[in-house]
């Protein structure tokens, strides 16, 4: 009787793991149609495991401050109910995230719904003494053609010239990685919150919400995953960058 109860339960076993198996495989079919079906644009979901696993390792434990642009009453830039404060949140915590899962301590300047001035924003940014900082925001313009994502540095008289450059151009590179973003290059622009930042700052436009393509992308949840751990992986590299020097 036991070895027939055993038996039946071993039996069971295999039958629910099968069970379990094919409703995995029909769960990740669904998930790739809808997936195509939402989206006009190619979107790339590969990911480079071997280069993820090394370059992108952090050689110590980094201070980075994320700054999710807007919020509360100031919306940012909108296109019907999309809104650039709800944008720049997900991509920021997406970004904290795998930061944070690196191994690296991360402080967001907001982590909800509200709006902080730029003094303040410029307050949490040097009181940090973290190693990097990055703005988030989302660019539009009227010419709806305008499309990509552009970094932006600044630095006053010079002051950590070098260093934001070289933020910028690793960010800017790895931001493009997936889903066709077109790179539109690094621009130094006088921003405030770039110029009140003692610590090596930059701030990502990341694309247009005037562009039908961009828009595309930008209401794909993955899309801006992918686009914070991209953004993750510039900021890591240009950090062991200067921690070999
Ligand atoms: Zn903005």
């Amino acid at each position: 009787m036991r070895i027939v109860g055993r038996k039946n339960f071993m039996l069971s076993c295999i039958f629910f793991i099968l069970v379990m198996l094919v409703l995995g495989k029909s769960i990740k079919i669904l998930n790739i149609n809808n997936s195509i079906n939402m989206t006009a644009v190619p979107i790339d979901s590969t990911i480079d495991k071997q280069a993820a696993s090394s370059k992108y390792t952090p050689l110590k434990k980094y201070y980075i401050v994320i700054d999710p642009g807007h919020g509360g009453i100031d919306k940012g830039t909108s296109y019907g109910n999309m809104y650039e404060k709800d944008l720049t949140l997900k991509i920021a915590r997406y970004a904290a995230a795998y930061l944070k899962g690196k191994g690296n301590v991360v402080f967001l300047t907001r982590n909800e719904d509200k709006l902080l001035g730029l003094d303040e924003i410029g307050d949490k940014v040097n009181s940090s003494y973290a190693d990097a900082f990055v703005s988030i925001h989302v660019n539009s313009l009227n010419d709806n053609n305008f499309n990509g994502i552009t970094t932006l540095y600044y630095d006053v008289n010079g002051y950590q010239k070098d260093e934001r450059i070289k933020l910028a151009r690793a960010i800017e590179s790895e931001a493009v990685k997936n889903d066709n973003w077109a790179n539109k290059g690094i621009k130094r622009q006088n921003l405030a919150v770039l110029r009140y930042s003692k610590v090596p700052g930059v701030l990502v436009e990341c694309g247009f919400i005037t562009n039908a393509q961009d828009r595309i992308r930008l209401s794909n949840e993955n899309v801006l995953k992918r686009l914070g751990e991209n953004i993750s992986n510039g900021i890591i590299y240009y950090l062991n960058e200067n921690y070999k020097k």
